[in-house]
Parts: C-alpha cells; sequence; structure tokens
C-alpha cells in the first residue's frame, strides 16, 4: 500500500501544478506543497527529531498544520495533535504523558506556557507559528531552542530518505476515557492511510474535488476525511481557521468547493443563519457533498437542510481508535435517515452482546469493528487497550442495532461521554475540576439536550457553604476548555448513589431540569 506521504510525493511528481491547499486566497500547488514539507523535515532533524520522536501539533486549521503534520511522518516521527484552546493543565497532562520532543505550537500559546514547557523531561525545540500578530519567542531556554516559523522554515538542511514500516505509529490522538485522563490512540501508517484510500474511494473523492477544511484539523474526523483523504486523492483542500457561518456561505461560494463535512451543530447553524439570510441559499450550488459525523445528525435537521440547499447530507460514524471512519450512508444506492450507513470497504462491524456474542439483527448491543483501520492500542497504557481491543475486535463503547440490509442505527452512548457541538466532554473530568472547590463536597455532570449545541454540560452539585452558579462556572473555566464548563448548575442535597457507591446518572437525568 502507498503510504500518504508518498501518494502525495507521487501527484506532484504527475501533476506539479494541481492545487493542494488554499489558505486567505493563496493557492499552493503539490509541487509546492512537497517543498515546505521537505524543508519542515530537514528542520526537524537540524533539531535532532529522529525517527520515533514525538511532535505536538497544537494549531489551529492552517499551512502550518498541514506543513508540520506531512513533515513529522516523513521523518517517521510520531504527530501529537492537540487543539490550542487546551487550557495549561489539559496540554501539561498531553505533552507529559506524550514524551513530546518537539511542539509546533501557536504563539501566544506558547509565549504563556514557554516557562512551564522547559520542564518537560525529553523537550527539545518549540517552534511558535504566528497567531493574532504574535510571532513568538526565539531563544534557548535551558535544553530547549525557541524559534519562529519563518526562521525554522529558513533553516537548510538535507533530509535522509527514512524507511518505516506501515505498521509503525505515525499519530497520537488523545481521546478521553472513563479514567478522566485522556488516553493516546496509536494510529499507524497503515491505519491512516487505509481509512483515508477507503473513504475516499467510498465518497468518489478525486483531484476535481475542492474540500471545505472547517471542522479542526487536530481531531480525527477532518484529519482523515477531509485532510488525508483530500491529498490521498490528488484534490484541494479550502481551509477555513474558524467556523461562522457567513464565513463558510461566502467561502465555499469563492472558492467554488465541492466537499463539505461538518459535525450536526454546523449544519444546525447553517440552517439558522440561511433562515435569516435567504440571499444565501445560493451559496452551496457548488458542493456535491455534504458528510455528517461525530454526533447523531437529528432526522428533522437533516431533512431541513437538505430540502433547503436542494441536496443529501450523508452520514456516517466514527471513533479515534477507528482513525475513524467505520460506517457511512453509500453516495450512490440508498440512504436511509437517522442510519450512520452500512460498513464502508474493508471494515467490518458487528453488534454484540455483553459475552461479545453477535446479537439478531434488530436488537440492541455494543457496536465491535474490525479492519485495517484499527489503532494499535492506547500508548503506555495496556490494561485499557486489552480492555478495548479484543481479539482483533475493537470495543467502541457505542450502543447500536442493524437493520436486515446491513445499515447500522446508533442507539445511545454506553458511555456517559457528552458531545457539545461535536466535541467531546466527559463528565468525570469536570467532575474532578468541581471536586477541587474548597465548598463543593460532591458533584456529578450529565449531558442534558441542548437546542443549539447538541447536548450541553450540566453539574449537579452538593455544597458546604453558600455558592453561586457564575462562582462554580468561573472556577470551571481556569482547569477547562470552554466547550468543556457547565452551562448549567442544579444544587442538590445529596447525589444518587447505587449500593457500590456509583452515581446513578440515569436517575439525575430524569430530574425535571431547573434551566
Ligand atoms: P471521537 O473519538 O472524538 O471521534 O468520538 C467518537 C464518538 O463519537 C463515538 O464513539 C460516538 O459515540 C460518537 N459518534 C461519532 N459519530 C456518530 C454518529 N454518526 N452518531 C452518533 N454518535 C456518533
Amino acid at each position: 500500500m502507498m503510504g500518504l506521504i508518498h501518494s502525495v510525493e507521487e501527484t506532484a511528481r504527475q501533476r506539479p501544478d494541481s492545487i493542494a491547499y488554499v489558505f486567505e486566497d493563496v493557492a499552493v500547488s503539490y509541487r509546492e506543497f512537497v517543498e515546505k514539507f521537505h524543508r519542515a523535515a530537514g528542520a526537524l532533524e537540524s533539531h535532532g527529531i529522529r525517527k520515533g520522536d514525538h511532535v505536538a501539533l497544537i494549531l489551529g486549521n492552517s499551512p502550518a498544520f498541514l506543513i508540520g503534520y506531512y513533515a513529522v511522518m516523513k521523518q517517521g516521527a510520531i504527530a501529537i495533535p492537540i487543539n490550542p484552546t487546551y487550557t495549561p493543565d489539559e496540554l501539561g497532562y498531553i505533552l507529559m504523558n506524550g514524551d513530546v520532543k518537539g511542539i509546533l505550537g501557536i504563539a501566544p500559546l506558547v509565549e504563556a506556557a514557554k516557562e512551564r514547557l522547559i520542564h518537560l523531561p525529553h523537550l527539545a525545540v518549540v517552534v511558535s507559528v504566528p497567531f493574532n500578530g504574535q510571532v513568538g519567542p526565539e531563544e534557548q531556554l535551558g535544553t530547549v531552542q525557541f524559534t519562529t516559523l519563518e526562521r525554522w522554515l529558513e533553516i537548510e538542511h538535507p533530509i535522509e530518505e527514512v524507511t518505516y514500516e506501515m505498521d509503525e505509529t505515525a499519530v497520537i490522538l488523545y481521546t478521553s476515557g472513563t479514567t478522566g485522563k485522556p488516553k493516546g490512540a496509536m494510529l499507524s501508517h497503515r491505519n491512516l492511510t487505509s481509512n483515508a484510500r477507503s473513504i475516499g474511494e467510498y465518497l468518489n473523492v478525486s483531484e476535481q474535488d475542492r474540500t471545505l477544511a472547517v471542522l479542526p484539523m487536530f481531531h480525527v474526523f477532518c484529519l482523515t476525511v477531509v485532510v488525508n483523504a483530500s491529498l490521498a486523492h490528488g484534490a484541494a483542500i479550502i481551509i477555513a481557521s474558524r467556523f461562522s457561518p457567513q464565513e463558510t456561505f461566502e467561502l465555499a461560494k469563492k472558492e467554488q468547493v465541492t466537499i463539505f463535512a461538518g459535525v450536526p451543530t454546523m449544519y444546525n447553524f447553517l440552517l439558522q443563519t440561511v433562515k435569516a439570510h435567504p440571499e444565501y441559499t445560493s451559496a452551496f450550488e457548488s458542493i456535491r457533498l455534504f458528510v455528517s459525523g461525530g454526533a447523531s445528525l437529528p432526522v428533522p435537521l437533516l431533512q431541513a437542510f437538505d430540502e433547503t440547499f436542494n441536496c443529501h447530507i450523508l452520514e456516517g460514524y466514527g471513533l479515534s481508535e477507528a482513525s475513524p471512519v467505520t460506517c457511512f450512508n453509500p453516495l450512490d444506492g440508498v440512504q436511509k435517515p437517522g442510519s450512520i450507513g452500512p460498513s464502508i470497504v474493508n471494515v467490518e462491524n458487528k453488534v454484540v452482546d455483553e459475552l461479545g456474542q453477535e446479537v439478531p439483527v434488530g436488537q440492541v448491543g455494543e457496536l465491535i469493528v474490525r479492519g485495517p483501520n484499527i489503532m494499535t492500542g492506547y500508548y503506555k497504557m495496556p490494561e485499557e487497550t486489552q480492555a478495548t481491543l479484543k481479539e482483533g475486535w475493537l470495543y467502541t463503547g457505542d450502543l447500536a442495532r442493524q437493520d436486515e440490509d446491513g445499515y447500522f442505527y446508533i442507539v445511545d452512548r454506553k458511555k456517559d461521554m457528552i458531545i457539545v457541538g461535536g466535541y467531546n466532554v466527559y463528565p468525570r473530568e469536570v467532575e474532578e475540576v468541581l471536586y477541587q472547590h474548597p465548598k463543593v463536597v460532591e458533584a456529578a455532570v450529565i449531558g442534558v439536550p441542548d437546542e443549539e449545541m447538541g447536548e450541553a454540560v450540566k453539574a449537579f452539585v452538593v455544597v458546604r457553604e453558600p455558592l453561586t452558579e457564575s462562582e462554580i462556572m468561573d472556577f470551571c473555566a481556569i482547569s477547562l476548555a470552554k466547550y468543556k464548563c457547565p452551562t448549567r448548575i442544579e444544587f442538590i442535597d445529596q447525589l444518587p448513589r447505587n449500593t457500590t457507591g456509583k452515581i446513578l446518572r440515569t436517575v439525575l437525568k430524569k430530574q425535571p431540569t431547573n434551566s
């Protein structure tokens, strides 16, 4: 199988002037893209980054992300994409657990975290990427070299052709789990390449396509379905640095986008905006394909969107541990609203009971998955790996059923994960922060339906002394990204628990809501 790097290099040889990506009106060809990431790979090497070393990409959607990501893979090193809106505590945990040797991060974040970063035991180089007018530090602190993107890309250093096996790790994606601490899903070159190819072929992605990258590149949905699938099939990526409905309409029209990938919340915002501004109805005329994933797409939303834009959103399903896609509604063939579709090429999905036995059609059980896209394990967490990967099958923790045509339907999440606008929030992580407040006795967090964001984070809190809602919210904002902070708070006398002391979330979910 030709890996991701090789297929991009091959496109650069065969069709050097084809556009690889467009950012802020500047189009970069495949030939230029290859030149850029080769140069960056040389710069990494000049800082001692070698095959197998870990490099964090703490960046928003930008050319720097694409160049950094492909340079790291070119080197046979391992990329760890991280959400740049994480708080220092959240980042610190991942950087430490992930044994990072290099960082490419947005300048304000690097500047703010400089003093903490130098204590990371393996760190050798930090490259700041300009952001909001800031360019970042240029100095040596302890054993760490801080440099700016511009300086860094001036480095002339020949690259050695690194060889690596397809089963070696290319990316580690941190995803939260039941322990509350994020776990690093190790994805190999084979995992990523096979999924990018399967999904690209399933959706017929070609060099004619211009795919809008408005989902965050640090998340696996965008990383595979937009970035890798487009680059592996010679398509162009239209980079949007943030999501705003108006800007999305304008960019899609200006750049003649043909593929749009989004989470249900985005579809909702786009639909609400077009209701207020009907002049945008024609903005998506060039788009031949809309895909949705990351959370379930409500059928009324799907239907209203399809009617308004005279299109059909294809819903799929995936998770970080599967690189991510396992199911998708077909492009040509029957599309069933409310379903995540049948298994994609090369991937098997099965619904099983508590004993791992397949259940009959129509019955609900846990969705398990097998294929070349399944992670090799969690980084430095053998027990968690064993609990998730059994006899070659990945246990997704999602409850599903299958119909007689082989289409799957996600019923509920076995795990208690909350999805706020496509972002995952794990109750335990929020609870641990709440427990740190001196006036909080105990706390439990659940997801409640929210019209705008799909779900909202609701905290049930038992206090020892009076405390206001806003004091709790401000406290959470110190250590949690904004989307993880509770937006609804209910004070109660005690938490419902079962006899073994486990909090009964099902009882909390049935509580009448106060907001
Ligand atoms: P992540 O690892 O961040 O990609 O999150 C994966 C989780 O998102 C899955 O385990 C599901 O719970 C959820 N998910 C993804 N796609 C869908 C979908 N189409 N419908 C319902 N849940 C989904």
